[in-house]
């Protein structure tokens, strides 16, 4: 029987990475997304396409109700949820001073508030069943700190103390709890910088390149299978060697 996936953000960048390897690797994929509902659905096109299983289902993680809709919808479709991936979140280049308060809220409730609102239906299940993989993608800046990204660092941040503590916590309960923390990847994200940016970028990462989103959904993969059942609370940071 095949095991169920939730990917939150799914849509583009790191989440569709993640779900094009997970449905290849034989899980149920749930493609959840907030506004980029196209995106979505090709992403799911291209699954069944290739004989795959997935859903979309449309859901502002930073809303407590609108996650617990994700999550009933999910095991109304699939029945069980083995897995639970944390990948949706935002950047917001600004220096410290001009960050409004609305802006801190608004970032916290999306980075830090949509894995505690998923991750409470989730737990929930899992505990009952015994068994159960969240893995949160973290930034890179989440461990060193990013000039003009403090409130995005401390988001990222808060996601690793996350991690651990609640690693500890349902490590009792055969649920094992990890945190991705990527370095720069090529997605979205980080469409603002201009080439010069990323070239110098480039030059100051070891590896002499950003990184791809394939690239972290197969350590996000790695994580959720079978091979990592010895592996808790612990902070993987696939990242070229920026910061070792
Ligand atoms: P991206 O290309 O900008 O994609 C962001 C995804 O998050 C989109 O699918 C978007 O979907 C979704 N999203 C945004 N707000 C949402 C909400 N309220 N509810 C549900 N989904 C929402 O970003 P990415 O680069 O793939 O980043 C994915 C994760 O990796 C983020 O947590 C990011 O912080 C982290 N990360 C990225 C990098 C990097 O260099 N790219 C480095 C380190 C960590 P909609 O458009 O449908 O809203």
């Amino acid at each position: 029987m095949k095991n169920t996936v939730i990917i939150t953000g799914a849509s583009r960048g790191i989440g569709k990475a993640c779900s094009l390897e997970f449905a290849n690797a034989g899980y149920n994929v749930i493609i959840n997304f907030n506004k980029s509902q196209a995106e979505a659905e090709k992403i799911f096109e291209k699954i069944r396409d290739s004989g795959g299983s997935a859903e979309i289902i449309k859901a502002d993680v930073a809303s407590f109700e609108g996650c617990r809709n994700l999550f009933k919808r999910s095991i109304e479709i699939f029945g069980k949820v083995e897995v639970l991936v944390n990948n949706a979140g935002t950047p917001l280049r600004k220096l410290f001073q001009d960050v409004t308060e609305s802006e801190w809220k608004d970032l916290f409730n999306l980075n830090v508030g949509g894995v505690f609102n998923l991750s409470k239906f989730a737990v929930e299940h899992m505990v009952k069943n015994k068994k159960g993989k969240i893995i949160n993608i973290s930034s890179v800046w989440g461990l060193t700190g990013a000039s003009l990204e403090v409130h995005y660092s401390a988001s990222k941040a808060a996601l690793i103390g996350f991690t651990k503590a609640l690693a500890k916590e349902l490590a009792p309960s055969g649920i094992q709890v990890n945190c991705v923390a990527p370095g720069v990847i090529n997605t979205e994200m980080i469409a603002d910088l201009t080439p010069n940016e990323i070239s110098v970028l480039s030059s100051e990462i070891p590896l002499g390149r950003l990184g791809t989103p394939r690239e972290i959904a197969r350590m996000v993969l790695f994580l959720a299978g079978p091979e990592s059942d010895y592996i808790t609370g612990q902070v993987i940071s696939p990242n070229g060697g920026i910061v070792v």
